[in-house]
């Protein structure tokens, strides 16, 4: 089938269904309605720039399917978007609902924009036009927006702001990733990244590792990437090697991650951190360590870096970190090599999104405590579950946490049958 999905992030989001369609053994005739996504919306989003001149930025909302309830996922401000990518991370975004047992299907949108070249009432026109741009395509029981790279809680208080000055009254249930003051939940800013250490913590269980003895690379110090080397550092693993955008830093001796942080928020980015330690980016995946999370952008994983990985676990705390030729080669190193999946790995973060909506919806909020127990189960269930089926079949972590994510929206779109 010819479509508008193309380029190198739809074709790896493509390859891994295939593969597990294929472990399934979904009838070529069914393939295309569970791959294909049921909406996509493009917009151009004029803003009026502080230097008087006007510019232009392409915008995109990509729905998977709409068979187990409304689209969710986030928003991404960034140089490389464009609907091939909105679309693979729609996807993803499905499988992952799916396998986190959430009522969901995939979405996911972005501007095609350089967040870094503009100014803070340029970034709050831009967030504002997208979501008026949108109002005819989202709603609390339709499409629900969260944050992704390049946005943050400010500016879903925008998204949600908007949405609400168009409704005429106050709908905080448009958005999730909220600030607390604005119907946010508590626990959600760190919810990704404590949801990539817990995962780590519970395959170290499995593998007999301690992390008072392991050592971590992570790569991408946004709010994944930190939030899992807090906590990582909290339970006393080692954090050896850091990167984002400018910088990269590697010693073996290992970094004190508060420092980081404080870095990081003070600076807005890790450059400037250290002289001494500075690294190679290009060679930071291969060092040998314990635990290696990317926690960036995707496909930085090739089959060029595959064979010279060293690490025991793989957290893909990113979206598609791992391309399909290295999962080719991963695949081969499995005994070496434990993954965790993209879609299990980050799940933390749309787990934690769901019970904000469900609080939004209720007007009824939780304590911490209560939304990161609840996380530990749904992420304690999620991980059991694509273990027993590893054990079962003897598949990889990838094709296994895909499949039960595939084979849920299989099942619904069976029994609800196709309209009219
Ligand atoms: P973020 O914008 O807060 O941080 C991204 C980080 O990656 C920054 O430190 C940036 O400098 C760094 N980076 C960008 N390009 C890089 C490169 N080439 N090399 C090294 N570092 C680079 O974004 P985030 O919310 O932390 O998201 C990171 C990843 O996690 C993305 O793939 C995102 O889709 C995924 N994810 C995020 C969430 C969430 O709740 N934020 C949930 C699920 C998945």
């Amino acid at each position: 089938m010819s479509s508008i999905y193309t380029g190198p992030v739809f074709e790896m989001a493509r390859n891994q269904f295939t593969s597990v369609a294929d472990y399934l053994e979904i009838p070529h005739g069914q393939r295309d309605r569970l791959l294909y996504p049921k909406r996509a919306i493009a917009i151009s989003c004029p803003i009026n720039l502080d230097n008087g001149e006007t510019a232009v930025f392409q915008g995109y909302r990509v729905q998977h399917h709409l068979t187990l309830g409304p689209t969710k996922g986030g928003t991404r401000f960034a140089p490389s978007v464009d609907i091939g990518e909105v679309s693979a991370l729609a996807i993803w975004m499905s499988w992952k609902c799916a396998l986190a047992g959430l009522p969901y299907g995939g979405a996911k949108g972005g501007v095609t924009v350089d967040v870094h070249a503009l100014s803070r009432r340029e970034l709050e026109s831009l967030s504002r036009r997208y979501m008026q741009e949108m109002i005819p395509f989202v709603g609390p029981h339709v499409d629900v927006m969260a944050p992704d790279m390049g946005t943050n809680e400010q500016v879903m208080a925008w998204f949600m702001d908007t949405y609400s000055m168009y409704q005429g009254r106050t709908v905080n249930e448009i958005v999730t990733g909220k600030p607390v003051s604005s119907g946010g939940t508590e626990g959600r800013r760190e919810a990704t990244g404590l949801g990539v250490a817990h995962l780590i913590f519970r395959s170290m269980d499995r593998l007999k590792m301690k992390p008072s003895e392991s050592t971590a690379i992570i790569q991408g110090f946004g709010n994944v990437g930190s939030y899992a080397a807090i906590e990582l550092a909290r339970r006393g693993v080692r954090i050896i090697g850091v990167s984002d955008h400018t910088a990269c830093y590697f010693d073996r001796a290992g970094f004190d991650v508060n420092a980081l942080v404080d870095h990081a928020a003070r600076n807005g980015s890790l450059k400037g951190y250290s002289t001494e330690s500075v690294f190679d980016p290009a060679e930071l995946l291969v060092q040998p360590c314990d635990i290696l999370v990317p926690a960036a952008v995707e496909r930085v994983i090739d089959e060029h870096v595959a064979p010279r990985l060293k690490c025991r676990i793989l957290a893909e705390a990113a979206n598609g970190p791992t391309t399909p030729e290295a999962d080719a080669v991963l695949d081969q190193r499995r005994r070496e090599i434990f993954i965790i999946p993209d879609i299990l790995c980050n799940s933390g973060g749309v787990i934690v999104s769901y019970f904000e909506w469900v609080q939004d919806l209720q007007q009824l909020f939780w304590h911490r405590n209560e939304v990161l127990d609840r996380l530990r189960g749904l992420l304690d269930n999620a991980f059991e579950r694509v273990m027993a089926r590893v054990d079962k079949d003897d598949i990889s972590h990838r094709v296994a946490a895909m499949a039960i994510g595939v084979d849920k929206v299989a099942q619904a779109k069976a029994t609800r049958g196709l309209f009219p």
